[in-house]
């Protein structure tokens, strides 16, 4: 984009930076300077009038005009005139006004019309911090077929998005609210496709270290179980990738027990007999992916690091699995890097681990997995930065009964708590506090606690804050019945034996805040039930959670439930960072971005 000083200043006021950025602030209004014959009642329209008589008095100007276009009598009044005005409309002088003519009874009023001297035809309205006359100009000078042309947008796009800009007749726009339906399909495309532009515009190729050629086939033989049709698409993405040349950058999105951890391993000997490093968010979780592998992976030396382990010279693995331990270690040379649960950690802390084990000019293979599901529209739109692959079923179904339950049910509840208990499986109980406080409806856990502990044996106790959680946790898995903890208490680890979790205020959290504690129970097969406790008397959203169990779907479920809330709230206080684009029914017109935009 080359432009003058000015124009520069001026797009820098707009937050402009570039012409699918300019063409996407649309006009809120258009101000219809066209002669018309048909009085159109409560909008506003140009009159072409000749002043028959004046009434003036320091607080109003009333007029009294005859309308050439419409052939009518009609009264302009002016509240509360200017000084100058009083001198303005003599009678026996034709004017343009501009203002909305309302009638009744044959009597029409244009109130505090605007003096037009330039027919212009149909002005678009700007809300911007620039003047409206600069605004059409720059609009004039820039936003022209050829500069949007250049942008790559195709005719059919440049031909709406001008006619919305530059229009021949009034585009009925209700404020605030939409275009006719046949503009917002534009609108949304251009919103998707500046994006979009500017998510692939961000990602960068890096050659790769090296091709990774290595089969699976073998190895999957080798399992006690077949891995599903989607675990194997997943593991096939990643194939594709290791061959090229280019060093792999994508993310796995799969459920709490999807079976990510295959597809880890799959990569590891995909990589053979280059060397492979997973860091995982907590030691726990890195204990068991070293587990895992052990299991799994017979042939692959694997060693683990984390803050309690030995330093050990890794030169002599190929496979190395931590905590973020990694990142103050000597790391040997290694040409494939993972990230377990990539959404516990930062940006930064995920970069770093990349850039430790690159050069300056080639890059190991990076793939993170993440268990936190988006909607596939969301998924889709990401695939313009980074390749996604989603895991949306789990190896087997899990039988979780999830329902929600009242202060009336709470005698049912205990016997069921105890009847797991006799089964030998444990039982989660999630509380909203740790500490109580008077304006909570709810009971906290230091509330609480005395009550189960009083009734049950073997109840253990952590929340988010606590230092000793991942011993709690430990100790819990092996030997605990129940376990009281807060939302927080991020369970990575497997908890075999939990059939059950209860959680207290279900209405206060986000359905895949519900979803994850959920996808704790029932993790080895179990049947699982989840109690969702709430004072509440009729929940919509709780009740369409009980009923779905993927959570792609739930995710978008939350889109929806979100969306509805911001109705009452007004636009755009969505936190969606689209205008027109809606996430949970937009996935055509992504397609299509994707399509044109060849990402
Ligand atoms: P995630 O990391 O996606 O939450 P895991 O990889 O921990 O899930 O898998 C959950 C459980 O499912 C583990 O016990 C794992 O051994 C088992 N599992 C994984 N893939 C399969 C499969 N294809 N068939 C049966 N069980 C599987
Ligand atoms: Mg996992």
């Amino acid at each position: 984009m080359q432009l003058e000083k000015e124009d520069q200043a001026r797009f820098k006021r707009l937050g402009v930076n570039s012409y699918l950025d300019l063409a996407l602030l649309i006009p809120y209004d258009y101000e219809n300077l066209l002669l018309d014959g048909t009085l159109h009642v409560g909008v506003a329209q140009l009159v072409d009038v000749t002043v028959n008589s004046v009434v003036r008095t320091p607080s109003s100007i009333k007029i009294n005009l005859y309308s050439h276009n419409f052939s009518h009598s009609l009264e302009a009044v002016f509240f509360k005139p200017k000084p100058y005005m009083q001198r303005q409309f003599l009678v026996g002088e034709r004017y343009y006004l501009y203002g909305v003519i309302n009638c009744s009874g044959g009597h029409c009023t244009i109130s505090q019309p605007k003096k037009v001297t330039n027919i212009a035809g149909v002005t678009p309205k700007y809300k911007t911090p620039l003047r409206n006359d600069t605004m059409s100009r720059l609009m004039q000078k820039h936003l022209t077929h050829e500069n949007l042309a250049s942008e790559g947008l195709n005719e059919k796009i440049i031909k709406k998005i001008l006619e919305v800009h530059f229009p021949k007749e009034t585009i009925a726009i209700k404020p605030k609210t939409s275009f006719l339906p046949q503009y917002l399909e534009t609108f949304k495309y251009l919103e998707l496709y500046n994006n979009m532009r500017q998510l692939s515009q961000k990602r960068r190729y890096f050659p790769c270290k090296e091709k990774l050629t290595n089969t699976y086939e073998e190895w999957s033989k080798s399992l006690p179980f077949t891995l599903t049709n989607e675990q194997l698409a997943a593991i096939k993405d990643i194939q594709s990738d290791f061959a090229k040349e280019r060093a792999t950058k994508r993310l796995v999105v799969g459920d709490v027990g999807s079976g990510k951890t295959m597809v880890i391993l799959a990569s590891v000997m995909m990589a053979r007999p280059h060397r492979a490093v997973l860091m995982a968010p907590t030691t726990l979780l890195a204990n068991q992916l070293y587990e895992e592998a052990l299991k799994y992976l017979p042939s692959v030396k694997t060693a683990l690091v984390t803050n309690k382990t030995a330093k050990i010279d890794l030169q002599a693995y190929d496979f190395i699995i931590g905590t973020h331990a990694l990142l103050y270690r000597e790391l040997p040379d290694v040409t494939l890097v993972m990230i377990d649960e990539q959404h516990r950690f930062g940006t930064a802390q995920r970069n770093m681990l990349d850039k430790l084990v690159s050069s300056s000019d080639t890059r190991a293979h990076f793939l993170q997995f993440s268990a936190t599901p988006i909607p596939r529209t969301q998924a889709m739109i990401q695939t313009a930065h980074i390749d996604v692959s989603l895991i949306t079923s789990t190896p087997f179904i899990k039988d979780i009964t999830t329902k929600v339950i009242h202060k009336e049910d709470f005698s049912s509840l205990l016997e069921h708590i105890k009847d797991e208990i006799k089964q030998d499986h444990q039982v989660l109980l999630v509380y909203p506090l740790v500490e109580e406080s008077e304006a909570f409806l709810y009971q906290s856990i230091s509330e609480a606690r005395a009550f189960w502990e009083k009734r049950f044996d073997n109840v253990y106790v952590t929340h988010g804050k606590d230092k000793e959680k991942e011993k709690v946790l430990l100790d819990f898995r092996d030997k605990g019945d129940i376990l009281i903890a807060t939302t927080v208490v991020e369970v990575g680890i497997s908890l075999p034996k939990l059939s059950s979790v209860i959680i207290v205020g279900a209405e206060r959290l986000g359905l895949s805040t519900l979803h994850q504690l959920r996808g704790r129970v029932s993790r080895t097969g179990l049947k699982g039930y989840c109690h969702l406790f709430t004072y509440q008397e009729k929940s919509e959203r709780l009740d369409q959670f009980c009923k779905t169990k993927s959570g792609f779907d739930i995710a978008e479920l939350d889109l929806k439930f979100r969306k509805s809330g911001d109705l009452l709230k007004g636009i755009n206080q969505s936190g969606s960072e689209y205008k027109w684009v809606d996430l949970s029914e937009d996935i055509e017109i992504v397609q299509e971005v994707k399509r044109d935009l060849g990402i």
